[in-house]
């Protein structure tokens, strides 16, 4: 019988690999191709900013030089690259709008911060809905004198219903949000044009036929808000596991700063096998820190190996 499972690693082209980001790559293409799966690479470089292809080429390079082969998708497969994919999203939003989901936002990211307190929790904003019409002729007009007033074009808020969201996280179990509270109506799409991460993930896992997502924890929150989009948009959702982050001794978890752990040093230092071996012990994959290839460690792969708790480092291999 066909094994359906399709795990993916999905990194920001906007710089060196580093080790957090190896992590991930590692256990995602163990929890998938354990499962006799697939792996596919999809590259999110929505940010022009901070998106480079030459940096994509190089994150390929690296995870060959690992081990770590996908299935499909790469840089140069269009179908799985999202600055190639607007007009995908441009059709999924005019699905949600048509349906009479989203609504223009008029404001700037000054008044947003200007009228909200930060949520308490992760110090995101929550939206209060300053541009959601409520069907009452004086907002229509204040709506209409803010949109001629608006220098920009708006951008595009969905509209999120006040209830809990509950999944079952693979790795954390039962979790429950209320969107309407932890983060209000989010965008969609920005004011400059630019698309949404919530938006954009959400169509590529779903037409990619991605079946597991297997990512950083910091991104266990955002899911409520990909699960309502998957329910609005009539797709499958996958299964979700989410993993312990990488910090430095600090606490703080790893980034691209973190320079002394980007694969350009460690490359120069580190067989694969050293690298890969380090983060399986990390991982409580395997006993020692000894060097192993991904293909060897396939049959060590247990989720509830894996901790709970962020894992520190305190050396830097
Ligand atoms: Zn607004």
């Amino acid at each position: 019988m066909k094994n359906n499972v399709i795990g993916r690693f999905a990194p920001s082209p906007s710089g060196r690999m580093h080790l957090g980001n190896v992590y991930s790559a590692l256990l995602s293409w163990l929890s998938a191709k354990s499962q006799g799966g697939q792996w596919i690479l999809r590259i999110e470089d929505l940010d022009p900013q901070r998106c480079k292809r030459e940096y994509a080429v190089q994150l390929e390079d690296d995870l060959r030089w690992l081990g770590l082969d996908w299935d499909a998708g790469g840089i140069d497969h269009p179908d799985y690259v999202q600055s190639q994919r607007g007009d995908v999203y441009c059709e999924c939003l005019a699905r949600l709008t048509s349906a009479g989901y989203t609504y223009p936002c008029y404001c700037s990211r000054a008044d947003i911060l200007a009228t909200q307190a930060p949520h308490e929790s992760d110090g995101r904003v929550a939206y209060r809905g300053t541009c959601r019409p409520d069907g009452t002729p004086e907002k229509e007009a204040w709506l209409l004198h803010r949109a001629a007033l608006c220098p920009h074009p708006p951008a595009t808020r969905l509209r999120v219903p006040d209830r809990e969201i509950s999944f079952t996280d693979g790795h954390y179990g039962a979790q429950s949000v209320n969107l309407a509270q932890s983060c209000g109506d989010f965008i969609l799409r920005r004011a400059d044009g630019a698309w949404a991460y919530q938006l954009a993930v959400v169509v590529d896992d779903a037409m990619m036929g991605v079946t597991e997502v297997v990512r950083g924890r910091d991104l266990l929150l955002s899911v409520p808000q990909q699960l309502y989009l998957y329910e609005l948009l009539g797709f499958r959702p996958p299964k979700f596991a989410h993993l312990p982050l990488l910090c430095n001794a600090e606490g703080q978890r790893l980034c691209k700063r973190d320079k002394s752990l980007h694969l350009g040093i460690l490359r120069q230092q580190y067989s694969p096998q050293e690298i890969i071996g380090r983060l399986a012990f990390w991982a409580h994959l395997i006993d020692r820190p000894e060097p192993v290839s991904a293909q060897d460690l396939l049959p060590h792969f247990r989720w509830d190996a894996i901790p709970l708790d962020d894992i520190v480092l305190d050396a830097a291999l």
